[in-house]
């Protein structure tokens, strides 16, 4: 090649032509730098039809490429899936790709990072700086950047405590091999529904074809003893894995339990990683060295050499869908990257997606099945408490019945934990003297008390501020009341109820990184807490052997709001909550407080007839042709001025085309009028499944021409409707 089409990590740009200078070799993929005016940028080498470059320039006006990076080039099935996600979401080729080579740094040739730690040694002269640095880098290590963003000080106070002796540097190896996975380490004694399941997927992998299937078992069944079983596998065949979890929250109890059967840990990949381990891992990845990656969804992209099995763990979650930047769907996505790798994709899940169903009944996925949960243990009993029959006290959220179920949970000493899926202490706080509300001065929203931070918070943009004494608008004192419980209000509760019970509050205000997750599952399994506290993160995957009592505090909370997915996703969240119960060989009790037992959602949980609710769910769907049945596009106009937004809006929605089978909506004025201080519009494409809908949009919007300062998002096969 003497020519090469580099598509560039620079999303504004196509992909554009350089010329090979004598004495190099590209092929496709190759990772190479190249000049792009004064400046140099990181890029990948193309097949030209499979990318039409934007300007056609002569042979003799070609910019020589500097360099290509001695690393193994990306592979073909990563440049299709990098093409097919672009095209489907509607999003620049080079932001897909830079997901793939998230890691630029580890394109580096240095072998060996240094990194910085404490040394023990307190400094001569101690600042209150210097003691918070201390304090808070503790047992970590890092770049000087990464240790001042733990300690929140600049990086001049880290030199310093480095000058003084407080601090070292320690050269890490980036290098140093990850040990291989043992599949034979600690094999376990299937029962024979699980071998069965087990047998088809070890088949799968052997075939190394593209495979998509669900493993649909009940919670506590041992869905994840039988993928590591196809895991066992393609660590025989010596290809890779990669496992995809909802929540960074999940993966330390996932790698402790993976090492337990396979005697070394995977390799994690998630955004809380260093830049050491980072590179390291996206290096071993590349080489194919790295034979187990378990990661959120950004791992999904990763330059696997050989990959030969991926899993989607909890695929029903809607956290595998990303809603900034390229808005995909890792679940989707990962099923696509099976198809061009030629591999199994297992998605597991006891609560399995009706779009997961429907590609089943249409005879596209393969369906396993674990219907009972493994050894003795049974599914809980689920009751639901009628809080217009049994209320609280005045003042109260919890039910007579929830409170005396946990005072005998207690006094058994097993564990109990309430779900309440809202963050902070309430979710509205009002004066009492004059109804002043506080709302987010950039958002569309309520702020949200955190009494334990003390803080007022908007969720949406992160904007807080101390609680005022007195009210803002009428200079009242101390007449702010704080309106519906959240997460916190319910553990005061608890204490007011049981001082004496050790409480755990489990949000992703308390639980933000693996360490801490690890440490609130070691505190469970050692029986140091007697009642949690949690938002949707404790609805995940753990296992708690001694968690007999679950009450879901509010199960109308999310039926409310009315998008599609409102009452399978509250099936989802409350049938996953109550899986935590009675997963140990001691029964488990699930308590459901609703002002409608009556509601098709709680009736199918406390019945356990999950077929019914879901083909009467279905049904709806099919009737109103939303997905999976039809398509929804959401295009989101924005802009700080509200007037630009509107007007841009109102152009997209008059020049629509008309097209057989599709339909706009709007423009109006999206759910959150207001975020980050951009006011936004929203129309909503609604269409026949076999429309080519992206094509439509893409030739829609790019004949339109906006003001600079709006932003036009297009949100394919949507997940949030505000
Ligand atoms: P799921 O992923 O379906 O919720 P898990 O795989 O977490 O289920 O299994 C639930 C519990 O039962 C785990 O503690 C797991 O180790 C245990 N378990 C499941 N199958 C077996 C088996 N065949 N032998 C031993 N323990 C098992
Ligand atoms: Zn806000």
């Amino acid at each position: 090649m003497t020519r090469a089409r580099v598509l560039l990590l620079n999303p504004a740009l196509g992909p554009l032509d350089y010329r090979v200078p004598h004495g190099m070799t590209v092929e496709p993929g190759s990772i190479v730098l190249a000049p792009l005016g004064p400046r140099q940028m990181i890029g990948v080498v193309w097949e030209e039809d499979a990318m039409p470059s934007d300007a056609e320039v002569g042979d003799n006006r070609l910019r020589n490429l500097l360099q290509v990076y001695e690393i193994p080039p990306i592979g073909a099935p990563l440049r299709r899936l990098v093409e097919w996600t672009a095209n489907y979401y509607l999003a620049p080729p080079a932001a897909v790709l830079r997901m793939a080579l998230s890691s630029a740094a580890a394109l580096e040739g240095a072998p060996t990072v240094v990194e910085y730690r404490l040394t023990g040694r307190a400094p001569d002269k101690m600042t209150v700086q210097r003691a918070q640095a201390l304090e808070r880098i503790g047992e970590r290590q890092g770049l000087i950047r990464e240790l001042a963003t733990i300690a929140d000080v600049s990086d001049g106070v880290i030199r310093g405590l480095v000058k003084l002796g407080a601090i070292e540097a320690v050269e890490v190896s980036l290098e140093t091999p990850f040990l291989a996975p043992d599949p034979d380490f600690a094999p376990p004694d299937l029962s024979e529904e699980q071998a069965a399941a087990s047998d088809w997927l070890v088949d799968a992998v052997k075939s190394r074809d593209f495979a998509p299937v669900l493993l649909d078992g009940v919670t506590g069944s041992g869905k994840t003893e039988v993928y590591f079983e196809a895991i066992a596998q393609a660590l025989r065949m010596d290809r890779q894995t990669l496992v995809l979890l909802p929540e960074i929250a999940l993966t330390e109890p996932f790698l402790r339990r993976f090492e337990a059967r396979f005697g070394h840990a995977p390799v994690a990949w998630h955004s809380d990683l260093r830049q050491s381990q980072r590179r390291r891992a996206w290096r071993a990845i590349s080489k194919g060295e790295a034979l187990v990656t378990v990661g959120a969804r950004s791992a999904l992209f990763l330059p696997y050499r050989n990959l030969g099995l991926i899993i989607v763990d909890e695929a029903h979650e809607a956290s595998f869908k990303q809603e900034e930047g390229v808005q995909y769907h890792a679940r989707d996505v990962a099923v696509m990257r099976g198809r061009f790798e030629g591999c199994p994709v297992i998605l597991a899940s006891a609560t399995p997606a009706i779009e997961t169903r429907q590609q089943v009944a249409l005879g596209r996925y393969a369906e396993l099945k674990l219907p009972e949960r493994h050894g003795t243990a049974e599914m809980p009993e689920i009751t639901a408490i009628d809080l217009t029959q049994d209320p609280p006290e005045r003042g109260r959220w919890l039910a007579p019945t929830l409170v005396r179920a946990m005072q005998e949970t207690l006094e058994r000493e097993e564990q109990s934990l309430l779900f309440l899926n809202r963050r902070g202490f309430a979710p509205l706080t009002l004066c009492r003297h004059c109804g002043h509300r506080f709302q987010c001065p950039n958002c569309t929203a309520w702020m949200v008390e955190h009494r334990l931070l003390q803080r007022l918070q908007c969720h949406h943009c992160g904007h807080n501020m101390p609680p005022p004494r007195a009210c803002p608008e009428c200079h009242e004192e101390d007449a702010l009341v704080a309106c519906g419980p959240g997460v916190e209000r319910i553990a005061d509760e608890v204490a007011l109820l049981f001082p004496e019970a050790r409480r755990a509050i489990v949000t992703s205000d308390t639980l933000w990184s693996p360490a801490k997750a690890a440490e609130f599952v070691g505190k469970m399994e050692a029986g140091e807490i007697d009642i949690v506290i949690g938002t949707q993160l404790v609805t995940k995957g753990y296992h708690f052997p001694n968690l007999t009592l679950v009450g879901v505090v509010d199960a109308d909370l999310g039926l409310q709001g009315g998008d599609l997915r409102a009452a399978e996703r509250s099936f989802q969240q409350i049938a996953q909550v109550a899986g935590r119960a009675g997963r140990g060989e001691k029964p488990g009790h699930v308590y459901v407080q609703t002002h409608e037992p009556s509601a098709p959602v709680i009736r199918a949980l406390v019945s356990g007839d999950a077929e019914s609710f879901y083909a009467a769910e279905t049904e709806s769907r099919r009737e109103a042709g939303a997905p999976p049945f039809g398509r929804f596009a959401g295009i989101i106009v924005s802009s700080e001025s509200m007037k630009d937004a509107q007007d841009t809006a109102q152009q997209i929605g008059k020049s629509a085309p008309l097209v057989e089978g599709m339909h706009v909506y709007g423009p109006a004025p999206a759910p959150l009028a207001m975020l980050r201080g951009r006011h936004r519009q929203r129309l909503l494409v609604h269409a026949r499944r076999a429309l080519d809908v992206q094509d439509v949009i893409r030739d829609w919007l790019g004949a339109l021409e906006w003001p600079r300062s709006v932003r036009v998002s297009v949100d394919v096969d949507p997940y949030s409707f505000v």
